[in-house]
C-alpha cells in the first residue's frame, strides 16, 4: 500500500490511512507501506535548499545534501504512521530507505534503485509487523542518502513490491482511480477500470500526474500488477475497485483511444535559417544532451529558398533559458539566422492501444482541433500516441474537444 502526500497531510488523515492499512491486515494478509511526505512539505523543503543561496562559482553543487534534507519529509511521515498504527494496538515499525536497504546508484536528486535485498524486510513481516517504509528515499553504495525525483515514492512502492513479490501494489492518492483525461478540464471525464501499462507510461509523461513515471516503467518490466484507487474514504467505508494497471492482454474492453492528456512545461524553441547539409543536429542536440537538457518533440523543414532549413522543438519551461543559452553559444559555429523561444505553449495527446490497427486516428483529432479552431504548431507520433503542439491558451477547448471526439465522454 503506498499513501501520497495528500493523503498523509495530517494527522486526521494519517489515522484514516491507518484505518485503511488495519483493515488489510484484518484480511490475514502482510502489508508493507510506503508513504509520501506531508502535502507541501518536499516543496517547502526544496526551498530552503535554495535558500541557503547559490553555489559558490566551480564548486560542484551539493546534490548529496540536497537528499538529505528533501529525504526527511518522508522520514516523519514513516514514522507518524507507525506511531499510530502503534496506538491502535497493531505491530507496526518504520523503515528509512538505508535500513531496508534500497540501494540506488549516486545520481542525486534523481537516483535509481539498482536493488532490495528482502530479506530483512520479509523477515519482518513474516513476524507479523507492518512494514512502513520511507518512499522516496534510497541509499547509494557510499552510504549517503539519495532521493528517486519527484513524485519518487511511486517509484519506492512498486520497487517493494517487486522486491517482495507482492500480490499487488496499491497506490493511494485523492483520486479514485485513473481518468480518460483530467476531471478538473472536462467534467465528463469517465474513470477507468482497467489501463495497460503501456498507456499508462505513455499518459504520466505526456503529463497525467497519477503516477511517477519511472514507476509504471519498473511495473511494466516486473510485471507488478499496480492499483490506483482513493484513500478519501470515510471510517468503515471501502476504498472501491480504482484503476488496474495490467498488461494489454488482461483487458477485454478495448478501446482505440484511452485517454487524453496535456502539459503546459513545455517550451518551444525555434531556429531560422540554419545552413542545410549534414552535422547540424548533430551538433545543437549534442550540444544539449551534453548539459543534460532533455529535448521532446522536434520537427525541421526545408526554408524557402533551399540551402537553409528551420527547426522547431520543444524543451522543459525550466531548461528554456538555459536551451537558448546554449543554441546562441553555438551560432557563431552553427550559422543560423535567429533563435526565438515561446513559452506559451501547450503539448496535447491522445493514447490509445488501439491505434496500433486502427488508420483514421490523428485525421478525427486533426479535424476536431480545425472545428475550434486551434492551430497546431508541432506534431509528433508513436506507435500508441499523437501529440501536438498548441497555443497554451486553447488547453482547455482542445482536451475537451478530443475527448468528445474519440467517445469518451460516452464511455
Ligand atoms: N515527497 C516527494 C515529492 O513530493 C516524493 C513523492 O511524494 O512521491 O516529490
Ligand atoms: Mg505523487
Amino acid at each position: 500500500m503506498k499513501f501520497g502526500g495528500t493523503s498523509v497531510a495530517d494527522l486526521e488523515r494519517i489515522r484514516r490511512v491507518a484505518r485503511l492499512v488495519a483493515a488489510e491486515v484484518e484480511t490475514g494478509k502482510r502489508v508493507a507501506v510506503v508513504v509520501s511526505a506531508m502535502a507541501g512539505k518536499t516543496n517547502e523543503l526544496v526551498a530552503w535548499t535554495d535558500g541557503c543561496g547559490p553555489a559558490a562559482q566551480g564548486l560542484p553543487p551539493s546534490d548529496d545534501e540536497y537528499d538529505a534534507i528533501v529525504a526527511s519529509g518522508e522520514q516523519v511521515t514513516a514514522g507518524l504512521l507507525a506511531m499510530t498504527l502503534r496506538n491502535m494496538g497493531l505491530n507496526a515499525r518504520s523503515w528509512m530507505g538505508w535500513q531496508v536497504p534500497i540501494i540506488t546508484d549516486d545520481a542525486h536528486g534523481r537516483a535509481r534503485i539498482d536493488e532490495i535485498p528482502p530479506e530483512k524486510l520479509v523477515a519482518a513481516m513474516d513476524r507479523g509487523e507492518i512494514a512502513v517504509i520511507a518512499g522516496f528515499q534510497g541509499v547509494d553504495r557510499e552510504g549517503r542518502i539519495a532521493t528517486l525525483g519527484r513524485g519518487g515514492s511511486d517509484t519506492s512502492a512498486v520497487a517493494i513490491a517487486a522486491a517482495v513479490g507482492a500480490a499487488c501494489c496499491d497506490i493511494y492518492t485523492d483520486v479514485d482511480g485513473v481518468y480518460t483525461t483530467d476531471p478538473r478540464i472536462e467534467a465528463k471525464a469517465k474513470k477507468l477500470a482497467r489501463i495497460s501499462y503501456e498507456e499508462m507510461l505513455e499518459m504520466a509523461s505526456l503529463g497525467a500526474k497519477v503516477l511517477q513515471t519511472r514507476s509504471v516503467e519498473l511495473a511494466m518490466a516486473q510485471r507488478v500488477p499496480v492499483r490506483v484507487l482513493s484513500s478519501f474514504v470515510e471510517p468503515g467505508e471501502a476504498p472501491g475497485q480504482g484503476t488496474i494497471v495490467c498488461d494489454e492482454e488482461e483487458i477485454v474492453e478495448k478501446r482505440i483511444v484511452s485517454g487524453v492528456a496535456y502539459s503546459r512545461d513545455e517550451a518551444k524553441i525555434s531556429l531560422l535559417g540554419l545552413p542545410d547539409h549534414p552535422g547540424v543536429s548533430s551538433t545543437i542536440f549534442g550540444r544539449l544532451a551534453d548539459a543534460n537538457v532533455n529535448v521532446d518533440m522536434i520537427v525541421q523543414s526545408r526554408a524557402r529558398d533551399t540551402n537553409h532549413a528551420n527547426m522547431e522543438f520543444t524543451v522543459g519551461k525550466r531548461d528554456a533559458a538555459r536551451a537558448v543559452k546554449i543554441v546562441e553559444d553555438a551560432q557563431a559555429e552553427i550559422g543560423f539566422e535567429s533563435v526565438a523561444v515561446n513559452e506559451d505553449v501547450a503539448k496535447v495527446s491522445v493514447i490509445g492501444v488501439g491505434m496500433r490497427s486502427h488508420a483514421g486516428v490523428a485525421k478525427t483529432m486533426f479535424t476536431a482541433l480545425a472545428e475550434k479552431g486551434v492551430n497546431i504548431q508541432v506534431i509528433s507520433t508513436s506507435e500508441i500516441k499523437i501529440s501536438v503542439l498548441i497555443d497554451a491558451a486553447y488547453t482547455e477547448l482542445a482536451v475537451r474537444a478530443l475527448h468528445a471526439a474519440y467517445g469518451l465522454d460516452q464511455l
